[in-house]
């Protein structure tokens, strides 16, 4: 069920464990929480009585977007990690009667989608660009893959198999020469493939990546680009067009080359990423600058108050970033992961679980608004985390990831084992060779930088457990039994006989740091960010008293860390001008100050606030 190949195996949900701490409190949340508020929303919304009969049957009309079956797909996926992180016979049932309920509107064909195809509806496959038929079925794919790894239960297995057995149908060799508009179907083939070693569903994923770039979506006013259908994907140089599109694409093309042994197509799609990091990416690890197509804009185009940085972007470069590190071993991947779940993941939902983030600007220069706890809203551009959306993607991809987590703490290489994520976990597992081994890792990460971790169970032999050092880490220390070790480079690696009782201290230099951006962002040219450890830092104005586009801070002077961090600065009382250019800048009168800074994950939880990342100096 994992990749067949690759430098490092992944865990699985019994291996590793979140027991406290930082994620541990958002996994509660989402357990307690957030299933439910999705399940509640989609059952008013009609989007689980799409599958009923009587919709089927056209006596009852059919509610929801075009995609929203993937609503329900992607909340029975989160649903099944749930139930493998922590047994729960009603979650359990839950699923049980969701599953019964989607077979329930499967054709006899295995065609499943609720908005095509039946009496009244729309013809199948008439809209290949927009219809996402084949996207709600590869959320489909992915949800059954899940249940099946936390189950015994196959029913929805059995499901997506007749699913992938039509696709492969109606899209293989002798059919329809065509792809859908949105990627998704991709990944869903290859990881119903190694659950279920049908070659035909790896073949058809790898026959969906070479038609993609051929045009053969129609034209379109936000281009081909959109649909990553502009280039073929071994000619592209960087990730284009709608972000969640492209990263899902991307995402399924490293599990195709992963199962193929395609090592260029692999180092192809893995350049494509590093340029996308190095050139379209936030500071918080967040993609997508424009918000008319949702799209990556061209290089260096990253303005704070115009970013768009979808959750489900984030989610979907987490899933790149995995893959990738999964497959070539190169740990600053886990540097990639960290800094999305720190600064977007955790941003994107409330504390009590149920409103969240559908974008996430970097700027609010107006205060956000007070939403009501019941009314879906239609846009989705920025503002206050809220209840629902019309379109409401991010919240049970949101929760897939949270219910899952665990998973990405760690895995195993062929010397030992390496820990990627800091974190309350309890480890088990096995070596390469098959030996025996035990962690209990405790830490107040990300507030404070040690991390200690015991050796739990260990057979005889030597083996190595390496520690990643992430790229702001320098001056980290180690210590095996008090005695220290070298620290440098991309991880620690730390090879001997390891013994039950065996104690491990990292140590990571937490102070907060001015963070600069390139000079090619001419959004932020100017300005610094304040970070610590992971956690990217903001200045927020709860009920707007202090004007933060007034602030300019002293980037001399190292920020504070004394009970809250803050840096030194000035608030600048600019005078109002009939036009906003001149030959020279407005100068006001200064006075000065110290601006606490907050965790930009903690923003907006505290009433109609403003809130800035980048500060401009003095
Ligand atoms: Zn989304």
């Amino acid at each position: 069920m994992v990749p067949s190949r690759g430098v490092l195996r992944p865990l699985g949900l019994s291996e590793v464990r979140i027991t406290g701490g930082f994620w541990a409190q958002r996994q509660a949340t989402n357990s307690r929480a957030t299933l439910d508020h999705g399940r509640e929303w989609m059952d008013k919304l009609g989007w689980t009585g799409n599958f009923t009969a009587e919709v089927g049957q056209g006596s009852a009309e059919r509610r929801g977007r075009e995609f929203s079956d993937s609503e329900v797909y992607k909340l029975v996926e989160a649903m099944s990690w749930e139930t493998g992180r922590l047994a729960d016979p009603t979650r359990d049932n839950e699923i049980a009667e969701l599953t019964a309920m989607i077979a329930g509107a499967q054709a006899e064909d295995g065609y499943l989608h609720t908005a095509y195809g039946r009496p009244g509806q729309r013809a199948r496959y008439g809209d290949l660009a927009w219809g996402h038929e084949l996207y709600c079925a590869g959320h489909l794919l992915q949800a059954s893959v899940a249940r099946a790894r936390t189950s015994g239960d196959d029913a929805l297995l059995n499901v997506a198999r007749r699913v992938a057995d039509h696709v492969c149908e109606e899209f293989g060799p002798a059919g329809r020469d065509a792809v859908c508009g949105h990627p998704e179907i991709e990944p869903g083939l290859v990881e119903l493939f190694r659950v279920t070693g049908e070659q035909r569903y790896l073949d058809q994923a790898a026959l969906f990546v070479a038609r993609r770039g051929r045009r053969t979506l129609p034209r379109h006013e936000f281009g081909w680009s959109y649909f990553s259908d502009d280039i073929p994907v071994r000619e592209a140089k960087v990730l284009r067009g709608h972000a969640v599109r492209a990263l899902y694409l991307a995402a399924g093309v490293v599990d195709l080359a992963v199962e193929t042994g395609d090592d260029e197509l692999l180092e192809t799609v893995a350049a494509q990423f590093d340029r996308t990091l190095a050139r379209r990416t936030y500071l918080t690890g967040g993609m997508g600058s424009r918000h008319l197509d949702e799209a990556f804009s061209d290089d260096f185009v990253l303005p704070a108050d115009r970013a768009y940085s979808e959750t489900c972007a984030g989610i979907a470069a987490i899933m790149v970033a995995w893959r990738l590190m999964l497959a070539t071993g190169r740990e600053r991947y886990a540097d990639v992961i960290e800094r999305i779940l720190y600064n977007v993941v955790a941003t994107a939902i409330g504390d009590d679980g149920r409103s969240f983030f559908y974008a996430h600007t970097l700027h609010q220069r107006s205060l956000t608004a007070v939403l009501p706890g019941d009314v879906e809203q239609l846009g989705f551009g920025g503002g206050p985390r809220a209840p629902w959306f019309e379109v409401s993607c991010c919240l049970a991809n949101t929760a897939r990831m949270l219910a899952s987590l665990s998973t990405y703490v760690a895995s195993v290489d062929d010397e030992g084992l390496r820990v990627h994520q800091y974190a309350d976990a309890d480890i088990d597992t096995a070596l390469a060779d098959g030996r025996r081994v035990g962690l209990r890792m405790r830490t107040g990460y990300p507030d404070d930088g040690t991390v200690g971790i015991e050796v739990t169970a260990a057979e005889p032999g030597p083996w190595t457990l390496a520690l990643r050092l992430p790229a702001w880490a320098a001056g980290a220390t180690v210590t095996v039994n008090g005695e220290p070790a070298p620290a440098t480079g991309d991880r620690v690696v730390l090879r001997r006989d390891f013994a039950v009782g065996d104690r491990i201290v990292l140590a990571l230099p937490m102070r907060p740091r001015f963070t600069r951006p390139d000079p090619r962002i001419d959004a932020v040219r100017g300005c610094v960010a304040v970070e610590q450890g992971p956690v990217v830092l903001c200045a927020e104005s709860v009920g707007g008293e202090l004007d933060l586009d007034s602030l300019r801070v002293d980037a001399g002077t190292d920020p504070a860390a004394d009970g809250g961090v803050t840096v030194r600065g000035v608030a600048e009382e600019l005078p109002e001008r009939p036009w906003p250019y001149a030959d020279a800048g407005p100068v006001g009168r200064r006075t000065a100050l110290d601006v606490p800074l907050v965790p930009y994950h903690r923003w907006a939880r505290s009433g109609p606030s403003t809130m800035r990342v980048w500060l401009p100096t003095t």
